[in-house]
């Protein structure tokens, strides 16, 4: 029987919703015993939320005032020191997860399995390659843990309305004092955020300033979205890079994905393959953005962006 242990992503107050996501990914795996550990300074109200995950069989915590704010130098040594019995660690293949599961991984001398995006059986996943363009069929050599990173964007979050058993334990690890917490820059911004937002209004180089991207802004207030970019967008100044959507930004999986002034480069489009509906506004009717749109919208977005927020507000 696979005995699966999901590290939860927190942010000492919330559990993140890709802490679900994990947990529905490793009740894909057959028969499975899931247990979710939560790693903080106090860790008591994310452990409730994660109890009431539905298919999650324990809650563990550690308490460390080290593990606050979250580094993974500091977190990888206290999971490593727990996970004797546990067959499979997943986490989530957001910045949090992509940081923290290679040290994981590295020390416990394993390979990691990255973005997986879906199981085939205990030691058997699929992950995407080449920007998403294909996916191949990973064998995990079944003599040692499986440590891998979940693609999000793939999972439905679990439901909630279990209570399972929160238990805390301490752990006998070495942290390392080589890494210390600086400072956390963050965009503030009460918009919804952009891995759960169920829409988003993203734009492109097209928007050509800063100024211009009030547009978007506009827009995505009129209809409740988060705000999305391109990578050229972000390169050139007019958003920051937490809005980049895409290969080597955030991949997403919103109900409703508006790309304005985005060609659809390979590298942008794989951040949006699994949202619902596509709705793309391009001046170039032969742009590849029109090739995975569900709808699509042809002329100057300077004309349209205004008329369309002016119609939905
Ligand atoms: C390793 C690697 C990783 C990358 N990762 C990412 C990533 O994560 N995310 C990402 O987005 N990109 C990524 N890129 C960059 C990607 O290849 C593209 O360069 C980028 O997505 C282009 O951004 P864009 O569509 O905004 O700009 P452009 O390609 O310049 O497209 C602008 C579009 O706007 C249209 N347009 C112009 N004016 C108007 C107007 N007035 N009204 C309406 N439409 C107009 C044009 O027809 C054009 O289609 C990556 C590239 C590499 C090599």
């Amino acid at each position: 029987m696979a005995k699966i242990l999901v590290i939860a992503e927190h942010d000492g107050k919330t559990l993140n919703p890709s802490t679900a996501k994990c947990v529905a990914c490793a009740a894909q795996v057959e028969a499975a015993e899931i247990d979710v550990v939560v790693l903080g300074s106090d860790t008591g109200t994310v452990a409730s939320q994660a109890a009431e995950l539905k298919s999650v069989a324990r809650v563990v915590t550690v308490d460390n005032e080290r593990s606050d704010p979250a580094l993974a130098a500091v977190l990888a040594p206290q999971i490593v020191a727990m996970v004797d019995g546990y067959s499979h660690v997943f986490g989530p293949s957001t910045a949090f997860g992509k940081d923290l599961m290679p040290r994981v991984a590295a020390l416990m001398g394993v390979n990691q399995i990255s973005d997986v995006m879906s199981v085939e059986g205990s030691h058997r996943f699929k992950r995407p390659i080449y920007a998403g363009n294909a996916v191949v069929t990973v064998n995990a050599p079944t003599d040692h843990p499986v440590v891998a990173t979940v693609r999000t964007a793939s999972y439905q979050a679990v439901d909630i309305g279990n209570s399972a058993p929160v238990e805390s334990i301490s752990v006998d690890a070495d942290l390392p004092s080589h890494t210390r917490f600086v400072e956390l820059q963050t965009g503030a911004s009460d918009r919804p955020d952009l891995q759960t937002a169920a829409r988003v209004v993203s734009g492109g180089r097209a928007l050509a300033s800063k100024d211009n991207f009030e547009l978007i802004y506009k827009l995505a207030d009129t209809i409740g979205a988060g705000v999305g970019s391109s990578r050229a967008a972000v390169d050139a100044g007019y958003v920051p890079p937490e809005t980049q959507v895409g290969q080597t930004g955030q991949i997403i999986a919103p109900d409703l994905y508006i790309a304005i002034g985005i060609s659809g480069a390979i590298q942008h489009v794989t951040g949006i393959k699994d949202a619902g509906t596509i709705v793309a506004i391009n001046k170039d009717e032969e742009a590849p953005i029109f090739e995975i749109a569900d709808l699509g919208l042809v002329g100057d977005l300077f004309a349209i962006v205004p008329e369309l927020t002016e119609a939905l507000g």
